[in-house]
């Protein structure tokens, strides 16, 4: 069993829970714009937040 630390990776408090998430290679590219930790949690904070933002690409892919 090799252990990774889990410091070494970037993490972010989720926007809609709350709760800390760590850096994902999926937001590799993206990790400046992430603020939820899960779609789920996107959803939720997207539609608790009154917040209109910018619509840069229109939509962000999940791949
Ligand atoms: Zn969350």
């Amino acid at each position: 069993m090799k252990m990774r630390r889990k410091g070494d990776l970037p993490q972010k408090t989720c926007a809609a829970c709350g709760r800390p998430f760590a850096w994902r290679r999926k937001w590799a590219r993206d990790w400046e714009n992430v603020r939820y930790c899960s779609q789920s949690c996107r959803s939720k904070g997207a539609n608790a937040e009154p917040v209109e933002r910018p619509a840069r690409n229109g939509r962000v892919g999940g791949r």
